[in-house]
């Protein structure tokens, strides 16, 4: 056992080799390191590195000029131990069963950081819905939904929205689930639309979470918000929600972009301006978005550019041993799951900028999601400020905890983050004991 975790945790030291790793390795290998530090139980690291349950299905789509089209779909559940499994489900051509396991274990680590009565699970289906029309894309999450339906619940697994999906989505998935079971079954989801049984402020939600969490950030290191020039990485749900929020809280946002490119003004960007250009693009993109001042810069030339804070909140792996060393930020907030390699990771660690996690980091859409389902259970609907001052109480009390534990530890955040979930995930693993 011990030669394995140690053949799991010797991570390559070169940007070619770790640019082969996929997020599933770079997260088992988080694994591997946090139970040497923990001295974990070994049956316990074994359950941690494997996903409880995996389902992958083959989703039949008539498209719109009549042929059949097949997508590969994934459901995968990490880890049941500390309640129903949760977990967003994402349409997008690079979804695979590693990227679906590591988001998977990712959300077990993130609803333990922030301590929601949840396990983990990913969904996703393999397919690029911007060469599909809404009908298309409406008759394949009605397949797919059926399709993982024997697995998924509001007692054992609660998909959510996450990359390409939204409040849309999950209507279709509540619908199809509920026209199935013959009764209304709208807490099978989170993220649904308001009259579905949504609750306010979800949609806003991470994104509302990333800017708590920088709030806090800036009042340890001793900044003030408007002193503060944040650049943001993805411009849809979180992104956009996160650069709204904090240009609101008084921070300049310089720098946003999304998969069309970027923009960049040193004066600060007009974000609301931005907002109806994209409400107003027909694919709700940065693209052809100018004013005066206004800089068009590429992706990469974002991540790099003059900002005191950089959060990214696109994809995975974004920042890379090549990137790394010239991020000019000397905080970043990660909106993203997984957006930063285990190279670059120790880049920035020698170059002291400090890395909130995401497992932290973009958790307040885990939180609200939680919030939505007891809502729903109860058929009763809070009002959208006690959502919100609850999701901040929960975040400035989970930020505080992974502050101090990390400090106490001496280790930085991310590790901090995963040794206090997996703590709290082995001890929920160990008081249930092994069935049978
Ligand atoms: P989304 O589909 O709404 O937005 C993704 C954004 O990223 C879009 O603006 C897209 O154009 C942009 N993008 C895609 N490829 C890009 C690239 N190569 N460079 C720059 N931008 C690119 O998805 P989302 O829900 O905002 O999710 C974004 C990230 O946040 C994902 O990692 C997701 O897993 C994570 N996340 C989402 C939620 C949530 O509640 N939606 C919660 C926690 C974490």
């Amino acid at each position: 056992m011990e030669t394995q975790l140690q053949e799991a945790i010797d991570w390559p030291d070169t940007e070619i080799e770790s640019s082969r790793q996929n997020l599933w390795d770079t997260v088992r290998g988080m694994l591997d390191d946090v139970a040497l530090r923990l001295e974990l139980d070994p049956g316990i690291h074994a359950i941690l590195r494997q996903p409880e349950r995996e389902l992958t299905v083959s989703v039949p789509v008539v498209m719109d000029d009549g042929h059949i089209r097949v997508f590969t779909g994934y459901r995968i559940q990490h880890s049941s131990a500390r309640g129903p499994c949760k977990g967003g489900i994402r349409y997008h051509p690079a979804v695979d069963t590693d990227e679906v396991r590591a988001l998977a274990a990712l959300m077990t680590l993130k609803c333990a950081v922030v301590d929601i009565p949840y396990g983990g699970a990913k969904g996703g289906v393999q397919c690029d819905p911007t060469q599909m029309s809404q009908d298309e894309v409406c008759r394949m999450t009605r397949r797919f939904a059926a399709m993982i339906m024997p697995i998924i619940g509001s007692r054992r697994d609660i998909p959510a929205p996450d990359v390409n999906t939204n409040a849309q989505t999950m209507a279709w998935f509540a619908d199809t689930v509920s026209m199935l079971e013959g009764k209304t079954t709208m807490d099978i989801v989170t993220g649904k639309p308001i009259p579905l049984g949504g609750s306010l402020g979800r949609k806003e939600a991470t994104g509302r979470g990333v800017a708590i969490v920088t709030h806090e950030l800036l009042k340890r290191t001793g900044r003030d918000l408007d002193q503060t020039t944040v650049a943001v990485q993805g411009y849809g749900n979180v992104g956009s929600s996160a650069a709204t929020i904090l240009d609101h809280m008084g921070c300049k946002v310089t720098a946003v972009s999304d998969v069309s490119g970027g923009v960049y003004s040193g004066n600060g960007l007009d974000i609301a301006n931005i907002n109806r250009h994209v409400a107003n693009h027909p694919k709700g993109l940065l693209e052809g978005y100018e004013a005066p001042g206004v800089e068009k810069i590429s992706n990469d030339e974002l991540l790099t550019s003059e900002a005191d804070l950089l959060v990214p909140a696109a994809l995975e792996h974004q920042i890379r041993a090549d990137n790394a060393p010239d991020i000019r930020a000397k905080m970043i907030v990660e909106g993203a799951n997984g957006p930063t390699t285990p190279a670059a990771d120790e880049i920035l660690r020698d170059r002291d900028i400090i890395v909130v996690p995401d497992i932290l980091a973009n958790a307040g859409g885990v939180v609200v999601s939680y919030f939505e389902w007891v809502q729903d259970l109860q058929f009763f609907f809070w009002e959208e400020e006690e959502v919100n001052r609850n999701l901040r109480r929960i975040m400035v009390n989970s930020f505080k905890n992974v502050w101090e534990y990390s400090r106490q530890h001496e280790v930085p955040l991310r590790m901090g983050a995963y040794m206090l979930a997996v703590e709290k995930v082995a001890g929920a693993i160990h008081y249930r004991g092994m069935f049978p």
